[in-house]
């Protein structure tokens, strides 16, 4: 199984228009037993994994290092726990003054806890495009996606099926047949659907949004269709989209491609 904690990207959202698809910031979790897990990105979601305190070993695996996909890392409790472990995998190539994430995200003034506060047995790891992991039952291969500074997509493989996620990716580039070829085995892609199409070139009236880093819902139809996946799971939605905008994205991307889903948090594949 895999839990989608939060599923809205750039900003975290709350109040009466976004009580269906909810507010929280990328994080997933697959659970490998009652002590375990591994959780890709570390967004406001991550927040919601505060409460089972059964899990003593956490994998965190992080696409990049962009705000929304890192901002409830420091106010994950087990941080502060000497009884926990926490693994955390990053891309090698991230370009920072330290490859210790936990020298930016715990340091005043941004945060007023520093790291020498911290009591989980915590490392970090340096990992390359191309590489294999497995725990228990859940597997996990890592590849180059098209975002500004970078990012990792995650090939999350289940026993009962295989997920693609794909968060954040910017369609049109010479990645997308890489990722077309990746996603082949998958039977659900989770894909950065920030903007609708008018929205992305600019046709609705605002500013284009061609090299932000995001995609559209068309185009993550493409990708399925290519690849055969079966089903398509729109994510990272836009904190200007209310339940509303997405109540009507999901009827627009149905009407092309049946097995299309709105991720919401809470949701489970
Ligand atoms: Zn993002
Ligand atoms: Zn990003």
């Amino acid at each position: 199984m895999l839990h989608l904690l939060g599923t809205r990207g750039t900003l975290p959202v709350s109040g009466q228009s976004f009580v269906k698809y909810g507010g929280n910031t990328t994080c997933l979790m697959a659970p490998v037993s009652n002590e375990s897990c591994v959780i890709f990105d570390g967004g406001t979601g991550l927040t919601s994994l505060n409460k089972y305190t059964n899990f003593k070993e956490f994998h965190i695996f992080l696409s990049h290092l962009h705000w929304d996909h890192i901002v409830g890392m420091p106010i994950f409790h087990a941080f502060y726990n000497h009884t926990k472990s926490i693994n955390i995998y990053l891309e090698n190539k991230v370009e920072m003054e330290s490859t210790d994430i936990l020298d930016v995200l715990f340091k005043p003034p941004f945060f007023p806890v520093p790291k020498s506060k911290l009591r989980a047995d915590i490392r970090i790891n340096l990992i390359d495009s191309g590489e294999q992991f497995q725990f228990g039952k859940v597997g996990i291969h890592v590849a180059d996606g098209h975002h500004p500074d970078g990012v990792l997509m995650h090939k999350i493989i289940l026993p009962e099926k295989k997920i693609l996620f794909t968060s954040d990716y910017e369609h049109g580039s010479e990645k997308d047949d890489f990722l077309i070829e990746f996603a082949r085995d998958c039977d659900h892609m989770i894909f950065d659907t920030t903007y609708t199409p008018e929205e992305y070139s600019g046709e609705g009236g605002g500013m284009p949004k061609v090299g932000w880093g995001h995609s559209t819902y068309a185009h993550g139809i493409e990708f399925v269709k290519k690849a055969g996946v079966k089903n398509l799971i729109l994510f990272h939605h836009n904190p200007d989209y209310n339940d509303i905008m997405l109540d009507e994205i999901g009827i627009l991307a149905r009407r092309q491609f049946k097995n299309t889903h709105v991720a919401y948090d809470g949701m489970i594949l």
